[in-house]
């Protein structure tokens, strides 16, 4: 084993590649390497970066060419109670951020709805997909293929699932763009956000294709996906996790609590947020659901570049009578307990709190968890932020009629 100057040195002399230092040394060694090379190379200092506290090895499946850690702040906000089809009862959800500000006006919305009595959430739809693309001769060979794809999905989904002992091929959609064939493979990945596991199971169904159809591989992910892109089929179709949250406040909770009155907030909502977000042809159309999905995924151990389809969120809200009436409808959350960033220690620490680490029991519950309380925690998000903007109107006008 060499020591971090030497394996420094050795790169600096070009004996040794920056990505081969975990063959000659332990991964926290490596690190240090990089480190050390970084601040003669840069000038920059790492001393912080390398103050992580989990072992470098457990980081490898989820780095490479580390150096140490980036280390986000972490809060927490709750209790927020959630009436799911799996969360059940009050819960504190962790948040990484860097926007000061963001936890203490999630958690005044979290405790609105705490007062009316919680949230009420659902998973709606779950499909982990994944779209590769190929090539044919023609349009009428595109038909065959499509057809041929459309009679054969038990044989595709016996390959596919040939490869994984969670996942289960739910469907396979064809789109035909001229001379090029797009199959969205859609997967019930359980508790696992499923990226990996849809791709290695589709790359088995794409063999047998190849096989039996005139069709060749392209790309095995042909952005029909749609994957880490804003992307209106994600929208529309959904991909991992489609999830709901609603609440229903009194009109008394809304002025005590949000400083405002429901008639406002239902207002800012639909100038905002509906007609606001249409006129910019947005594919969200909400107040900043990224904010909370962005800060959870941090925490929790997500993969962050898929916040990009946790914006696909759409924020109703009705004065009725009872109350004011608010639900946010996630289209594209894609959520795992399992599996990628979940394991490493602090981010299975923060799944710890919430109560839904690792596999569920059945299989998929814990993910169907997560998706129903990150769901609840964008709609106090919502709240809250509809809440501070109506009742800035509120007061401009309050001022004008005071005059
Ligand atoms: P993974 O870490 O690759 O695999 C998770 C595995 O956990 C599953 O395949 C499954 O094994 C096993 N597992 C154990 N208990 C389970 C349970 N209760 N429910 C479901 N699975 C269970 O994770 P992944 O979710 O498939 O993929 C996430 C990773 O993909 C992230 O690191 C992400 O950054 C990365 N990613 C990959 C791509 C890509 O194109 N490949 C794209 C975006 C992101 P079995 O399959 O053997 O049952």
């Amino acid at each position: 084993m060499t020591d971090a100057e030497t394996l420094a040195r050795k790169v600096q002399d070009g004996e040794l590649r920056l990505y081969e230092l975990e063959d000659h040394a332990d991964a926290e060694t490596a690190a240090a390497a990089r480190r050390q090379l970084l601040a003669e190379e840069v000038g920059a200092d790492l001393e912080t970066v390398g103050e992580y506290a989990f072992d470098a090895a457990d980081a490898e499946p989820n780095i490479e060419n580390m150096v140490g850690a980036a280390q986000i702040p972490m809060g927490v906000v709750g209790p927020l109670p959630v009436d799911g089809g799996a969360a059940e009862g009050e819960h504190y959800l962790p948040l990484a951020t860097t926007e000061g500000a963001l936890l203490a006006s999630v958690n005044r919305g979290v405790s609105t709805i705490r007062h009316a009595g919680g949230a009420t959430a659902r998973v709606l739809k779950s499909g982990m997909t994944r779209a590769p693309v190929f090539k044919v001769d023609d349009v009428a060979e595109a038909g065959e293929v499509s057809a041929w794809v459309r009679e054969h999905v038990a044989e595709l989904a016996d390959a596919a699932e040939a490869t994984t002992s969670h996942g289960e091929l739910q469907d396979v959609t064809p789109y035909v763009v001229g001379d090029s064939v797009f199959l969205r493979f859609s997967y019930d990945t359980k508790d696992a956000m499923g990226m990996n596991m849809a791709t290695i199971a589709t790359e088995a169904a794409c063999d047998v294709i190849e096989a039996e159809t005139p069709a060749d591989l392209v790309a095995l992910s042909g952005n029909l996906c749609s994957d880490k892109k804003p992307a209106a089929i994600n929208a529309v179709e959904g991909r991992g996790r489609t999830v709901s949250a609603d609440v229903l406040i009194p009109h008394e909770q809304v002025e005590e609590r949000l400083d405002t009155t429901t008639a406002a907030i239902a207002e800012a909502n639909t100038r905002k947020n509906l007609v606001g977000s249409a006129k910019a042809g947005a594919l969200g159309f909400n107040a900043h659901a990224a904010n909370v999905v962005a800060a959870a995924f941090l925490a929790l151990g997500q993969d962050a570049a898929q916040v990009v389809e946790g914006s696909n969120t759409i924020t109703t809200v009705d004065a009725r009578e009872e109350g004011l009436y608010a639900s946010v409808t996630l289209a594209s959350l894609e959520v795992g307990t399992v599996g990628g960033g979940t394991s490493l220690p602090t981010q299975s620490e923060a799944l710890d709190v919430l109560g839904y680490g690792g596999g569920g029991d059945p299989a998929g519950s814990n993910a169907d968890a997560l998706a129903e309380v990150i769901a609840a925690g964008v709609l106090a998000g919502e709240l809250s932020l509809l809440a501070a903007l109506s009742s800035r109107h509120l007061s401009s006008a309050h001022a004008e009629l005071g005059r």
